[in-house]
C-alpha cells in the first residue's frame, strides 16, 4: 500500500470552503467548487456529494474525478452500494479496496472502476443523514484517523449548505398532503410498563453550527468555559426539581451524571478541537461525533451509559453555544408529548415538562438506563430497542405506547385509536376498582386465602406495596441498584439502601436475594467473562461462593440494616443443596461475626431458597429440611427445563408455562413444600398473569410475588375464585399430552365465572 502525501491541514481546507460559502455564487455552483477543494486538499482523485431525496434516494449532485455526465444521474437508495451502507448507518467508511466490500456496486456512468480506495463520511443534519461525502483515490491506500476526521468537519459545513434549501427544496422529504405515510406497528422491549397515547415530539436538538473555523481560539476557549460554567448551573436547577426530590436510585443516577459533566478529559478534548483551528460549537460537535463512532462499537452497557451521558451534555453545550434548542427546552410542545428518541439522557429527558410527558420510545436503552430509571419515577411507560424508529416516526404523528405488550402503533388509524382510547378509558376504570379493593383480602370464594406480594428492585419500587394493598416485597432484587451504580456500593452504601427498604415498607416483609449478577447482568467494575452461553455461566450464587466477601458484605449490610427487626434472604440459582449449605455456612459466618462485635441481630431471620436450576428438583426432600422456604424462579426455572432462552423473542414463548411438564414440576416443588410444612412461593413473571396465578393456586401455591401492577387484577381473580372445582378439575387434566392445557383452563375459569 502507498503512502500519501497528506493535504492541507483542516484547519486551511476549512478556511477555503467557509471562503467559498461566503461568495455569491449559486448554491450548486458552491457545490460544484467544493468538491474541487475538498479533492485538492485530501489529495484524492475524487471527491462527491450524495443528496439524499425523496424516496430515501441519494443522489450524486456534485463530483470532482467522476463524469460529469453522472451528476444529477447516478442514484442510489439507502442502503445500495458503499455510498448507501453510509447513509444506511450513518457511519464513516474508510476502504483501501473499496471493490472488495461485499457492498460495492459498480455505476458505469461514473466511471469509478479505476478508482481503488474510498473514504465518506455522512452528511448529518439535526441527527438525520442529508447526504454522504466521498473521496476515492486510483491507488489502494488507507486513510488516516485525522483525515476522517477532518472530513466530518467538511461535511459538517456541507449540512449547512444542504439544509439551506436552495439544492432541495427542504419539503421534497416531507410526505405530501393526502399521501400520509401509513399506520405502523413497532416491536421493542418494555423498559418501564404503563400505556399511553400522544402526540410525536422527536428528540432531535435543533442546533446548527454556522461558523467552524475560529478566528481567535482564545475567544473560543473562553466561550467554552463559560458554557461549561452555564450547563452546570442549569443541571443544579433540573436537578433539584421537587419530582426528583424523594429518595431513590434516580438520585445515583444523576449524581453518576454529573461526574461526567465535571470529567476534565473530556472537557481537555474539546479545548484541544479549538486549538486545533475549530470554533467552541465546532470542537464540541467534533469530539461529539467521535464519541458516537465509539459509541455504536461498544458492547458494554455501563460504557454505554456513560457515553450517553456524555452525548446529552454535549447537546446541551452546543445548545448553549449556539442559541438553538436542545430538545425540551425553549420549544412549542403539545400537551401529549410521546417522546422518540435514538436514546436520550437522563437530564434530556428532564428538560420536557413532565406534566405533558405521556410516554417515551427509544432506539436504543435497557432496563438499567439511567433514562428508564428517571423514567420509572416519573411514572411513564418506555419502550426500547424499536428498531428504525427514527426512520418511521415523524414529529407530529399520534404514536400509542403499549409497553405492557411491547409495541408501538404509529399513525394508528381511526378505528385504532378509538378502541386504544377505549383500553386506557378501561384502565383508569380497572385502575379505580383496583384501588378500591386494596384493603380487601385475597382470599377465594371457599374460604382460602393467598398472598400475594410485589417484586421490587429499586427503592422507588417500595412505596408500591402500599399503594397496592400487597402483603410483602416477595422478591427485592438486589442487582438493579448495583448495576446502575458507578462504583461498587459499600457496605454502608448498601446498608443505607436496604434500611431504607425496610423502613419505607413499614412493617411488611421484605425478601431481599442476595446478588444475581455475572453473566448478562454484568457489573461494570467487576471482571467477569460473560462466555459464550451467559444465562449458564459465572453467576448469582457461583460468584457468591468464589468471592465469598461479597456475600459476606452484603449479609453485613442487611442484618445492620434490619437493626432488631425481622430479616429474609434468599439466594438464587441453587443448583444443589451442597451449594445452598455453603451458601447459608457464609451468612452464618458474617451473623457470628456481628455477634462477636456486639450488633444487634435480627429478631427472626428466614433463610430461603429459589428454585430455579431444574437438578435441584431432584434433592427436594433434602432441601425443604434446610431451607425456611422455598422461592420458585419460573423465569429461569422454565428456561432451562425446556432449554428456551428467556431473552429471545423467537423461542421465549415456544413452551408454555401452562404445558403439562411445567405444571407438574411446579405441583412436585408445591407437594414437597407442603410436606414439610416449609413456606413457598413462585415470583416468576407467570404469577403477574391472573390465568396462570389462577393455575398456581389449583397447584397449592398459596403466596405469589408479581409486578406491582399486576396485584388488582390477580386478587380480583383470586376473589372470584373456587378453589374445591378447579383444583379436582386440574387433577384430570395434568397428564394431558397436549402441547398447552391453557385453552382448557381458560375455558373451565370462564364457564365457571372466575374473572381472569
Ligand atoms: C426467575 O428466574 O423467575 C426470577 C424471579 O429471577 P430473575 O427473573 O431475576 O432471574
Ligand atoms: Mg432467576
Amino acid at each position: 500500500m502507498q503512502a500519501v502525501p497528506t493535504g492541507v491541514g483542516p484547519r486551511r481546507l476549512l478556511g477555503r470552503i467557509r471562503d467559498l460559502m461566503a461568495g455569491e455564487a449559486t448554491a450548486q455552483a458552491k457545490l460544484d467548487k467544493v468538491v474541487q477543494v475538498i479533492a485538492a486538499g485530501m489529495v484524492a482523485e475524487v471527491c462527491s456529494v450524495y443528496i439524499l431525496r425523496a424516496g430515501e434516494v441519494l443522489e450524486l449532485f456534485a463530483t470532482k474525478g467522476l463524469r460529469r455526465r453522472a451528476v444529477h444521474q447516478t442514484r442510489l437508495r439507502v442502503g445500495e452500494g458503499l455510498v448507501g451502507e453510509i447513509a444506511a448507518h450513518a457511519q464513516p467508511l474508510a476502504l483501501s479496496d473499496a471493490q472488495s466490500h461485499p457492498a460495492f456496486v459498480y455505476k458505469p456512468e461514473t466511471g469509478e472502476e479505476i478508482f481503488r480506495s474510498l473514504m465518506g463520511v455522512p452528511i448529518l443534519r439535526s441527527g438525520r443523514v442529508a447526504g454522504v461525502l466521498v473521496v476515492q483515490n486510483k491507488i489502494e491506500r488507507s486513510y488516516s484517523d485525522e483525515e476522517i476526521e477532518a472530513m466530518q468537519i467538511t461535511a459538517m459545513v456541507l449540512a449547512e449548505l444542504v439544509a439551506s434549501g436552495d439544492l432541495v427544496n427542504p419539503h421534497e422529504r416531507a410526505p405530501a398532503e393526502g399521501n400520509a405515510l401509513l399506520p405502523v406497528r413497532l416491536a421493542g422491549v418494555a423498559l418501564n410498563g404503563g400505556m399511553a397515547m400522544g402526540t410525536a415530539v422527536l428528540h432531535r436538538p435543533d442546533i446548527s453550527i454556522r461558523q467552524i473555523v475560529a478566528e481567535d481560539p482564545e475567544v473560543e476557549l473562553r466561550r467554552l468555559d463559560e458554557a461549561v460554567e452555564e450547563v452546570h448551573q442549569n443541571l443544579d436547577r433540573l436537578f433539584g426539581r421537587g419530582e426528583l426530590s424523594g429518595a431513590g436510585e434516580h438520585r445515583d443516577v444523576l449524581e453518576a451524571y454529573r461526574m461526567v459533566a465535571s470529567d476534565s478529559g473530556w472537557i481537555r478534548r474539546i479545548g484541544d478541537a479549538i486549538r486545533s483551528g475549530l470554533t467552541a460549537e465546532a470542537g464540541v460537535q467534533q469530539v461529539r461525533e467521535n464519541i458516537r463512532m465509539r459509541m455504536s462499537q461498544l458492547t458494554d452497557s455501563y460504557l454505554r451509559e456513560r457515553l450517553d451521558d456524555m452525548e446529552d451534555l454535549s447537546l446541551r453545550l452546543l445548545q448553549r453555544l449556539t442559541g438553538g434548542a436542545n430538545g425540551g427546552e425553549a420549544r412549542d410542545l403539545p400537551d401529549d408529548v410521546v417522546l422518540v428518541a435514538r436514546s436520550v439522557g437522563p437530564a434530556e429527558l428532564l428538560d420536557y415538562d413532565p406534566a405533558r410527558l405521556r410516554g417515551l420510545i427509544m432506539e436504543r436503552g435497557s432496563a438499567t438506563a439511567h433514562v428508564s430509571i428517571v423514567a420509572r419515577a416519573l411514572d411513564i411507560p418506555v419502550i426500547g430497542q424499536v428498531k428504525d424508529l427514527f426512520a418511521k416516526v415523524d414529529a407530529g404523528d399520534t404514536v400509542i405506547v403499549d409497553a405492557e405488550n411491547r409495541q408501538v402503533f404509529v399513525r394508528p388509524v381511526e378505528d385504532v385509536q378509538q378502541g386504544f382510547a377505549e383500553t386506557l378509558r378501561l384502565r383508569a376504570a380497572r385502575r379505580q376498582a383496583f384501588a378500591q379493593l386494596r384493603d380487601q383480602p385475597a382470599v377465594t370464594l371457599d374460604g382460602t386465602q393467598v398472598s400475594l406480594n410485589i417484586n421490587a428492585g429499586l427503592e422507588l419500587d417500595v412505596p408500591q406495596v402500599h399503594s397496592t394493598g400487597a402483603d410483602g416485597i416477595g422478591l427485592f432484587r438486589t442487582e438493579i441498584p448495583f448495576m446502575v451504580r458507578a462504583a461498587y456500593p459499600d457496605v454502608e452504601a448498601q446498608t443505607a439502601l436496604y434500611r431504607a427498604v425496610l423502613d419505607q415498607a413499614d412493617g411488611k416483609p421484605v425478601v431481599f436475594r442476595t446478588l444475581d449478577v455475572g453473566g448478562d447482568k454484568e457489573l461494570p467494575y467487576f471482571e467477569s467473562e460473560a462466555g459464550e452461553n451467559p444465562a449458564l455461566g459465572w453467576r448469582a450464587i457461583r460468584i457468591a461462593l468464589d468471592r465469598p466477601a461479597m456475600l459476606r458484605q452484603q449479609v453485613r449490610a442487611l442484618v445492620r440494616a434490619a437493626d432488631g427487626r425481622s430479616l429474609s434472604v434468599m439466594f438464587p440459582m441453587i443448583a444443589e443443596v451442597a451449594e445452598y449449605d455453603l451458601a447459608r455456612q457464609v451468612l452464618d459466618m458474617e451473623l457470628a461475626r456481628e455477634k462477636a462485635k456486639g450488633g444487634t441481630l435480627p429478631r427472626k431471620l428466614s433463610v430461603g431458597c429459589m428454585v430455579e436450576v431444574p437438578a435441584l428438583l431432584w434433592q427436594l426432600p433434602a432441601l425443604v429440611e434446610r431451607a425456611d422456604f422455598l422461592s420458585v424462579g419460573s423465569n429461569d426455572l422454565l428456561q432451562f427445563l425446556f432449554a428456551t432462552d428467556r431473552g429471545n423473542p423467537r423461542i421465549s414463548e415456544r413452551y408454555d408455562p401452562l404445558s403439562p411438564p411445567a405444571l407438574k414440576v411446579l405441583l412436585d416443588v408445591a407437594k414437597a413444600a407442603d410436606r414439610a410444612g416449609r413456606p413457598l412461593s413462585l415470583c416468576g413473571e407467570m404469577a403477574s398473569r391472573p390465568l396462570e396465578a389462577m393455575a398456581l393456586i389449583g397447584l397449592g401455591y398459596r403466596s405469589l410475588s408479581l409486578t406491582a401492577a399486576s396485584i388488582g387484577p390477580v386478587k380480583t381473580m383470586v376473589r372470584s375464585l373456587r378453589l374445591g372445582v378447579l383444583r379436582a378439575y386440574m387433577q384430570t387434566i395434568l397428564d394431558s399430552r397436549e402441547h398447552s392445557l391453557r385453552e382448557r383452563l381458560r375455558a373451565f375459569a370462564l364457564d365457571h365465572d372466575f374473572a381472569i
